[in-house]
């Protein structure tokens, strides 16, 4: 390649065997280290706090200088020094793409994707220089290129040369390539793109359009409500389509997102279920962190070590608050109504409150710790953990309600996202950058903020165990968190999950039915008093019995049949329910009215 910027670090990647699922990926670099250059794959990838060891996937890998070949040494599991040598030094790889997800590479004969962090080595000492990579177009096919990196010399959706300021910026941009579909809307002035990739017959596109343009301008709104600034030039959402896919991941601007086809809606019908809502929804929570994790940061993210597990104990803050708004931003922007606002939350709660491990496991341990128990949850897990994002979510809501219902609605958590993003957020990309947030600055600014005293309370909710008083804090917003209605249907107290035509625990609830009768996760139910257990049959097959009856349960572990008698209790699922109240005040109306209007 043509070097036309100065001080750059230079990449070529190819999609070169689609069915081998191969890119092939170059670096070049003009001054190498004189002591042996070094080069490194990241180990995880920001937003998704797991080791993923990307570096596996190189296939082979060889450095060239001078049409010389250089010896390459392994560091160690992601890292390679090149024998000292005269620049410039040329490395060369091939990179396995086969994880249909959005946090590595994905190549076939239908599309390419990739994050930057599976493919582009990181030329140590030179990560502050410029980035620049061809992106060169597969043999024989017509194919586009989507992704929000800055085009040097390629036109916008085409092969060519793209840019970025520093290694940080250049794997935060991932790349799509294929013959996807393509809308386009702008928010508060900026450029929005919308592109799916996977078979979708009849996509309504205008309405997705229409919708996220809504939800856009609601959070550039929030953040900017003077200016209404977003914080990027230009923004993307990339989709892949699946039968069942779900998923996504934050980048400064863009996301990565795995939705399933039966989500999408289709031209002239109307959408029923919650299916299109969840992606809307699952849209707005990866947006909203292009303000909160991708530019309000905690401390320990500023810069982020890809080489190891990074700790923090606030993913309650940047995973729950954005669980918190992303529903919220649907409800402001008029996507969904109250009462599909207020049914989004009950089942938050429901999930919280169906795992023992809300009562042994706080959710600033749970962030801590998000790296060996979240992101690597078994058969166990709900008895154990509790979840930074679920419980994270109330913690914003209870936080949010306490503020508006002690400041007499002057303030709310609004305010308190606002001064996070003046202080830390809006100039971290800027020439005069920014730093990320420590815990203890964050609880001063929301006493500082709201004027309140809610550390005893932060650290009742953050950092221990109880449940929280939503219903007290719903009350002067005239909502109801129903208590649930005592519940007469008998239960094992498991989590069942289909395994062929048969019937497996996937979990085991500590202290119900089946726990108590020795039944563990894993379990493959066989029979029931005699009677055959399929994965469809079990509920019908409960429903003759009533709580405190003793049946027979037999049940293969491993391949060893094993009985046991289980004496059934109610079944114990949280039902809350959320809705508004039948006597509703002024002030609860209109306090309502300035937290969800
Ligand atoms: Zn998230």
């Amino acid at each position: 390649m043509k070097q036309s910027v100065k001080n750059a670090v230079c990449y070529t990647i190819a999609p070169k065997d689609l069915a081998g699922h191969l890119f092939e990926v170059s670096v070049t670099i003009d001054a190498p280290a004189p002591q042996g250059q070094i080069f490194s794959l990241p180990a995880w990838i920001p937003g998704s706090y797991m080791i993923r060891e990307f570096s596996r996937n190189i296939v082979q890998i060889r450095a060239a200088a001078a049409g010389k070949k250089v010896a390459l040494k392994k560091l160690d599991k992601h890292t390679w020094q090149a024998a000292p040598c005269a620049g410039p030094l040329r490395l060369q790889y091939e990179v396995y793409a086969w994880d249909l997800s959005v946090r590595a590479a994905h190549l076939d004969q239908t599309h390419g994707f990739f994050n930057g962090t599976s493919v582009f080595l990181q030329a140590h000492g030179h990560e502050a220089e410029q980035h620049v990579v061809d992106i060169q177009p597969p043999a024989g096919l017509k194919w586009g290129v989507a992704t929000t990196l800055p085009e040097l010399k390629a036109k916008r959706y085409g092969f060519g040369t793209y840019m970025a300021a520093d290694y940080d910026e250049l794997i935060d941009h991932p790349v799509e390539m294929g013959t996807f579909e393509l809308g386009s809307f702008k928010a508060h002035g900026v450029q929005h793109d919308v592109v799916f990739t996977g078979r979708v017959p009849n996509l309504d596109m205008a309405r997705i359009t229409a919708d996220l343009q809504k939800i856009c301008e609601t959070q550039i709104a929030l953040f900017e409500p003077k200016t209404k600034r977003a914080p990027m030039q230009r923004y993307v959402f990339m989709s892949m389509v699946t039968a069942d896919g779900y998923g996504g991941l934050e980048h400064r601007a863009s996301t990565a997102l795995m939705c399933a086809r039966e989500d999408l809606p289709v031209k002239g019908k109307p959408t029923d279920g919650d299916g299109y809502r969840n992606f809307l929804g699952l849209c707005s929570h990866e947006y909203f962190h292009t303000w909160n994790v991708k530019r309000i940061k905690p401390a320990v993210f500023a810069p982020y070590d890809l080489r190891q597990e990074t700790h923090t104990p606030l993913l309650w803050v940047f995973e729950g608050f954005t669980s918190y708004y992303d529903d919220l931003m649907l409800v402001r922007s008029g996507v969904i109504d109250q009462a599909g606002y207020f049914k989004a939350i009950a089942k938050t709660v429901n999930m919280v409150l169906r795992g023992a491990g809300r009562h042994k496991q706080s959710i600033a341990e749970s962030s801590f710790d998000a790296w060996t128990k979240y992101y690597r949850q078994d058969e166990n897990s709900p008895n154990a953990i509790v979840s930074y994002y679920t419980k994270g979510s109330l913690v914003a809501l209870a936080l949010d309600l306490t503020i508006r219902a002690e400041t007499r609605g002057k303030k709310s958590l609004d305010d308190v996202m606002r001064a996070l993003w003046q202080r830390y957020g809006r100039d971290f990309y800027t020439p005069k950058g920014g730093r990320g947030v420590t815990e203890a600055e964050l609880e001063a600014l929301i006493d500082q903020v709201s004027g309140l005293k809610l550390k005893s309370r932060l650290e009742r909710w953050v950092r221990g165990t109880a449940d929280l008083p939503l219903v007290e804090l719903l009350a002067p917003f005239s909502i109801e968190l129903a208590e649930p209605v005592k519940n007469a249907k008998p239960g094992l107290g498991v989590r069942t999950a289909r395994e062929g035509n048969d019937c497996k625990l996937a979990t085991v609830y500590e202290g119900h039915a089946a726990h108590k009768a020795g039944l563990s996760g894993g379990d493959l139910l066989v029979a029931l008093d005699g009677l055959r257990v399929t994965a469809a049959n079990l509920d019908k097959l409960l429903e003759r019995y009533r709580i405190g009856d003793t049946l027979t349960l037999h049940a293969f572990r491993r391949d060893e049949l094993m009985s046991f008698s289980v004496k059934l209790l109610s079944d114990d699922v949280p039902k809350w329910d959320m809705k508004a109240a039948a006597d509703k005040s002024v002030a609860a109306e209109r306090g309502r009215k300035a937290w969800l209007a």
